[in-house]
């Protein structure tokens, strides 16, 4: 990755630059080859002085180039120059001063009235002794343009293209990845090199086309092609026109719209990555939970989705019962994350009838679904496909979820086929971070690169959804408020716009962070370390923040003990993955057509805690 702050030139150096820029056409219109650029001058204003003042009337009239060589003159020969007036005052009996004043209109001598007239006509030098005329025209030539020049940046400013500082990655020869850090939009282009302030000095003929960490463009100083260029930059939020566009801050005040319920922690597997190991095992208190989520409701109107997790919440079965018949949960749309394994005809029916959306966890064929195991040691995967087998038979819809593990190695080549075999309507994937079992950045970038490709080519994706496919692009194409999956929003939400119910009736900020807890419905003080969690404090510099957004804040604690640390193979993973999917997205269409075919069939703004 390379990164660009505005082609890394620093303002002194940049006006070094612009200075030596000029002294070099100084010296090319004036027709002096020596290299000391003063001396020359004042040998010419000494011998020739004549000839000085016809050169520097061959000085192109562009305001933009003109003012700035006079003024590069007037900085060499100044001294030389009043030093020559001063002796033919003396000469002549006149105030120096007063001269000067008179005779020269620009800022640069401190002496200059401002309701003066600006350019001093020939008729008034004429009346001033012979030999000191040709000096006072050369003062007066070298001053005249400084206003012009000045009024030309003026106007020229007004329309600008503004580049802040951007990041590329070449994806491979003349295809480059080109993101702004602070908005997280990115673009693909075949020419990085406008990101070259030394060009746009020599072009603007001014060292202001860097601002702070802007590079200013005047629209004036660009070729048509280059400002359909830069047009189509803006248009894709890379870049700015005429005012930088500020990320909106995330919202922290927002209110609780997904209410999950963990039923139990109790769990009749013991899959070896389960962050559920720590847990002290709970059942239900069915009066707490009630009163918990009926006050629950009672202050936050606004939730609108319920889901039931464990440990496997179907070892509660009557408690699931219970609570979905709960006045205030009844009529809202419920989903259910479950292992599968308890799944019988009679709970496949309440399923259907109460229209739960059902979550089936299983990683993989048989050989990859071997660290989802019975506390006796023994293979859960005919279960579970007994269960599913339950569900299908009574018709009810379910998902898939696995989770990618550093056991998973070479699934990729299986997975999508035996996705399509077991026909669910949507699937995704989690990678797995118990320390142990964390999958290698190469190892979860070459799993997703493969079933990407492998979903889009197949025929399955006009029937089956693939959430993670459809996530990671919400995170290329959509703002963060936006996206579907709490993992990808700043914040995630979990403790805001997510609340948990735990067996016992207290309130987590979500399932997988069950070490904050609160007894009390005011919970958003205790839970304010998790939603303020946002990608700007916890990842500053990391160029593709607004993409990734820092991670599940759960998952930095199942790994670090920290909610704000990020885990560093997920974010090789990530980086690499982010720019892989926009060349995807830019390159084959196919990918943008799957992802509006799902995203026109999905609710609009609908949150998902995991996929
Ligand atoms: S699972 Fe992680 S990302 Fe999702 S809501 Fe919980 S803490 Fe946030
Ligand atoms: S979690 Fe990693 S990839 Fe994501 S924003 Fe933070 S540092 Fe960047």
């Amino acid at each position: 990755m390379r990164k660009l702050s505005n082609g890394g030139v620093a303002k002194d150096e940049l006006d070094l630059l612009f200075l030596r820029v000029v002294r070099q056409d100084v010296k090319r219109y004036l027709g002096l080859k020596d290299k000391n650029l003063k001396q020359s001058l004042t040998e010419l204003l000494r011998s020739k002085p004549e000839t000085l003042l016809k050169k520097l009337n061959s000085i192109p009239n562009d305001p933009r180039k003109r003012g700035i060589m006079l003024q590069v003159v007037y900085v060499e020969i100044s001294s030389e120059l009043f030093k020559i007036i001063s002796n033919l005052c003396d000469k002549y009996n006149l105030d120096f001063i007063d001269l000067v004043s008179e005779y020269s209109t620009s800022k640069l001598t401190g002496l200059t009235d401002k309701t003066k007239k600006r350019k001093v006509s020939k008729s008034k030098i004429k009346k001033l002794p012979k030999e000191l005329q040709i000096y006072v025209s050369i003062l007066s030539k070298l001053n005249q343009y400084e206003e012009k020049t000045e009024q030309f940046y003026r106007t020229k400013k007004q329309d600008s293209f503004l580049i802040p500082e951007l990041y590329y990655e070449e994806i491979r020869k003349n295809l480059l990845f080109l993101l702004n850090p602070s908005n997280g939009r990115w673009a693909i282009v075949d020419d990085i090199s406008f990101l070259n302030p030394e060009k746009w000095v020599r072009r603007a003929y001014s060292p202001d086309v860097v601002q702070g960490d802007l590079l200013i463009l005047p629209k004036e100083i660009l070729s048509d092609e280059e400002r359909e260029f830069f047009r189509a930059l803006v248009a894709n939020g890379v870049i700015y026109q005429n005012r930088r566009i500020k990320i909106e801050s995330p919202d922290l005040t927002i209110q609780p719209s997904l209410l999950s319920i963990v039923v139990t922690t109790y769990c009749n597997f013991r899959c070896k990555y389960c962050y559920e190991e720590d847990f002290k095992p709970m059942r239900p208190d069915l009066e707490n939970m009630e009163r918990t989520i009926s006050r629950l409701f009672s202050k936050y109107p606004t939730i609108k989705t319920v889901s039931f997790f464990g440990g496997e919440p179907l070892l509660e079965f009557e408690a699931i019962r219970r609570l979905t018949f709960n006045p205030f949960i009844y009529g809202l749309p419920k989903s259910i994350q479950t292992n599968g394994s308890l799944i019988n005809e009679e709970i496949a029916r309440y399923f259907k009838l109460h229209k739960f959306g059902v979550g089936i966890s299983l990683d993989g064929p048989d050989d990859y679904n071997k660290l989802r195991i019975l506390p006796t040691g023994e293979n859960t995967y005919e279960k579970i496909l007994e269960g599913i087998d339950k569900l299908k038979y009574v018709g009810v819809m379910f998902g898939l979820l696995s989770t990618y593990t550093k056991d998973s190695e070479g699934l990729e080549k299986e997975y999508i086929s035996w996705i399509s075999e077991l026909n669910p309507s949507s699937f995704g994937v989690n990678v797995g971070v118990h320390r142990k079992y964390l999958p290698s950045w190469r190892s979860t970038l070459k799993f997703f690169q493969t079933t990407f490709e492998a979903y889009v080519n197949s025929d399955i994706w006009t029937k089956i959804r693939y959430n993670t496919f459809l996530y990671h692009i919400d995170v290329l194409l959509l703002p963060p408020k936006d996206r579907s999956l709490m993992l990808f929003r700043n914040p995630c939400g979990a403790g805001r716009s997510h609340i948990t119910v735990n067996p016992d009736g207290s309130l987590s900020p979500c399932p997988e962070l069950f070490m904050f807890k609160s007894y009390d419905l005011n919970f958003f003080d205790k839970f304010k370390p998790v939603y303020t969690r946002v990608v700007e404090s916890m990842c500053p510099a990391c160029p593709f923040r607004y993409i990734c957004t820092g991670g599940c804040p759960g998952k930095s604690i199942v790994y670090h003990g920290r909610i704000n640390k990020p885990l560093e193979e997920l974010c090789k993973f990530r980086k690499r993955f982010f720019v892989w999917l926009a060349s995807k997205l830019y390159e084959d269409k196919k990918y943008l057509e799957v992802y509006k075919h799902w995203k026109k069939n999905l609710k609009v703004n609908q949150i998902t805690l995991e996929p």
